[in-house]
């Protein structure tokens, strides 16, 4: 199954990635987790990427799409993939088809903007692996501390409040409109975000199902 998970910063799109990923056993692709890393490392792209990032502006197009089809190219992907945070615009999206990957299904996962900013503030993300947490949805074990790795959890830049606001925007501009380009295809599927994860997480699987 070729899955995108499309939704606002904070709807939960990585949570949900990682459930089916090991629901269906396809990897889930996250463009924020691969620039994040890429930050990390220093490289280049990580260092071109930052600045848009820090300030809850998209990565440019090019360079994200990129890496997605780097990314898609590997062996791991020959039988499906998740992909999270990706397709964010029109010319992405477009990319997409033009690359000839077929998209089974879309799951869109809607939740009210003021509920994002509040949830986006709880959120935490291991300092070393990256594994995401929530001082209220998901809390870790040990709080403060990673239950992978044992590394430090931190609040990441652009989840500040502010940047938040920003992102918001950037999603109602830029990649809200993908919603109607894949209902063109036939595929999107909606899930309303739920207080408690293990609901969304249902849904979200019935979405895959039906
Ligand atoms: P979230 O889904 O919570 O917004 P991500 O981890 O997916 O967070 O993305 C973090 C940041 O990485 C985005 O705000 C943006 O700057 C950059 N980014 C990730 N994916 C893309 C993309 N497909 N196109 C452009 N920028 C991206
Ligand atoms: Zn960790």
């Amino acid at each position: 199954m070729k899955l995108i998970l499309l939704g606002a910063p904070g709807a939960g799109k990585g949570t949900q990635a990682e459930v089916i990923c090991k629901h269906l056993g396809i990897p889930a692709i996250s463009t924020g987790n691969i620039l994040r890393e890429a930050l990390k490392s220093g490289t280049e792209m990580g260092l071109k990427a930052k600045a848009f990032m820090d300030a809850g502006q998209l990565v440019p197009d090019e360079i994200v799409i990129g890496i997605i089809k780097d990314r898609l190219a590997e062996e791991d992907c020959k039988n499906g993939f998740i992909l999270d945070g990706f397709p964010r615009t029109i010319p992405q999206a477009e990319a997409l088809d033009a690359s000839g990957v077929v998209i089974d299904r879309v799951i869109d996962i809607e939740v009210p903007d003021e509920k994002i900013v509040t949830r986006m503030s709880g959120r935490r993300v291991c300092e070393k692996c990256g594994a995401t947490y929530h001082l209220l949805y998901k809390k870790p074990k040990a709080e403060g501390v990673c239950d992978i790795c044992g590394g430090t959890l931190i609040q990441r830049k652009d989840d500040h409040p502010d940047t938040v606001k920003a992102r918001l925007e950037v999603y109602h501009k830029e990649t809200e409109p993908l919603i109607a380009h894949y209902k063109k295809q036939g595929v999107v599927k909606r899930v309303d975000g739920q207080e408690e994860v293990a609901d969304t997480t249902r849904l979200t699987l019935a979405a895959l199902e039906a």
